[in-house]
């Protein structure tokens, strides 16, 4: 009765317009964090749209000043139950891409919320306002019906996720006592299909590393000195041939990665990879030659060349080019020492006659995460999810594209769970950024059965 009562109220949150209204609200606050002058507006997120809402709620709302001067501030928002209760971490993060004003479809201001069809149409609507609006809608909802949520919860929303996160790990490492949950929690990010709904635990993590070979002051004159010189270009072709075979197999000692749990191999054996709207075909023999293509996205290293010059390609010469850059870059998955990839590459080069290739890797790259699908808590929340929606439930491992979950997963050491409510097609850092409503109305149902269950007494134990 209680919980199907829960679900019933978040319907006619959703019918009677309230779920609009709250995130209209939210849109229309400009919190573009990479524009100038955006302080003021990721302040007021916080100050006159969180706080308010949370406190309602019985949080203690806090706002801290972001470790990073120039970056935005951090709430941190806790309700306490009872010391006995489980308690979960979650988080959402009130900043946005810029609104790219004036080039939306039909001249759509994306400072509001515009229905067309099955689409709602505003910055933010899916990354990430519509997706925490949903789950503290679903919180608020179960702690209306019930009377108490009977969990304790710590909500930390964040005003510069689309600027990489800055402060977020040292704020993190530096106040871990605010953190003390059992589990984390939250949304971002697309479901695997936009009907289905879908689970996911981890990222890859992100690599970059330039490759740079040097060899003469300027051009030269090809037909003086054409057969006397070396060409840096042709050079960094065959270092470039030497990591890598012609189908995208990487040839590095250590860098491949295709050792899988059995129960990460199942998980990936339920997927289909790829399809959707404007998607582009997959080559099927691309990549780790041994596994399908949804272990080679999730579950294997890829190495791809994001650009490669040698001369001026605007303008080609007949000459010889000074030099040769290459821009590379590995999505990489657990069990991939990033520390190591650069030593690594360093050897096969000079193992291969390439010792005058320079090699610098980028600073801060992006950490892999996975938590196993075999894990307590990632069983229970599928069984949570299927409760609500039925068998149908993507489990994704870790996601192929990468976020900063290493803050939460290692820093703070908790199991990781999200649970998306976007689609591939949402547009979320381009104009004409959308959700959809059966999405949505899933996603609102979805979240409060979880949170209900969570409050039911029987969760995995600490
Ligand atoms: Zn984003």
């Amino acid at each position: 009765m209680g919980r199907d009562e829960a679900l019933g109220q978040i319907d006619d949150y959703f019918l009677n317009g309230s779920f609009e209204a709250d995130l209209a609200r939210r849109v229309a606050v400009r919190t573009e964090s990479n524009l100038a002058g955006c302080e003021a507006a990721l302040q007021s997120y916080l100050d006159d749209e969180m706080t308010p809402f949370l406190s309602s709620m019985g949080f203690d709302c806090t706002i801290h000043p972001n470790p990073r001067s120039d970056a935005g501030p951090i709430l941190v928002a806790r309700r306490q139950e009872d010391d006995g209760l489980p308690t979960v971490m979650t988080y959402g993060h009130g900043d946005v891409v810029a609104g790219y004003d004036g080039q939306w479809i039909d001249g759509i201001d994306p400072w509001l919320i515009t229905k067309s069809g099955h689409r709602w149409y505003g910055r933010g609507t899916a990354d990430n306002k519509g997706q925490h609006t949903i789950n503290l809608a679903a919180l608020k909802t179960v702690l209306d019906t019930r009377g108490a949520l009977g969990f304790n919860i710590i909500v930390l929303i964040e005003m510069g996720e689309e600027r990489g996160s800055p402060g977020l790990k040292e704020f993190c490492a530096a106040n871990k006592h605010l953190f003390d949950a059992d589990v984390f929690i939250a949304s971002d990010g697309p479901r695997i299909h936009p009907d289905t709904p879908t689970m996911f635990m981890g990222s890859r993590g992100v690599f970059n590393f330039t490759m740079k070979l040097d060899v003469h002051d300027g051009g030269h004159h090809s037909g003086n000195w054409g057969g006397l010189l070396t060409n840096p270009g042709i050079v960094m072709a065959h270092a470039i041939a030497s990591m890598v075979d012609p189908n995208g197999k990487i040839l590095v000692e250590g860098w491949r990665s295709t050792e899988m749990s059995g129960s990460v191999r199942a998980a990936l054996a339920r997927l289909d990879v790829g399809g959707g709207e404007n998607a582009p075909t997959i080559n099927p023999n691309w990549g780790e030659p041994d596994m399908t293509p949804a272990e080679r996205v999730f579950a294997s290293n890829t190495f791809e060349i994001r650009a490669f010059e040698t001369g001026n390609p605007q303008s080609p010469a007949n000459a010889i080019p000074p030099s040769a850059i290459v821009f590379g870059h590995l999505r990489y998955v657990v069990g991939t020492d990033p520390d190591q990839l650069m030593p690594m590459l360093r050897t096969h080069l000079d193992k291969h006659g390439f010792n005058a290739i320079e090699i610098e890797a980028e600073r801060d790259p992006m950490y892999a995460t996975r938590l196993d699908p075999d894990h307590p808590w990632a069983k229970w929340v599928v069984a949570s999810l299927a409760e609500t929606h039925g068998d149908d439930i993507a489990v994704i491992p870790n996601l192929g594209g990468s976020l900063p979950n290493d803050v939460f997963a290692d820093v703070l050491g908790l199991p990781t769970i999200w649970v998306p409510h976007s689609y591939a097609g949402c547009s979320q850092h381009a104009p004409n950024e959308h959700i959809l409503e059966g999405t949505t109305r899933t996603a609102l149902r979805l979240m409060t059965g979880l949170w209900w269950d969570l409050g039911a007494g029987e969760t995995p134990a600490a």
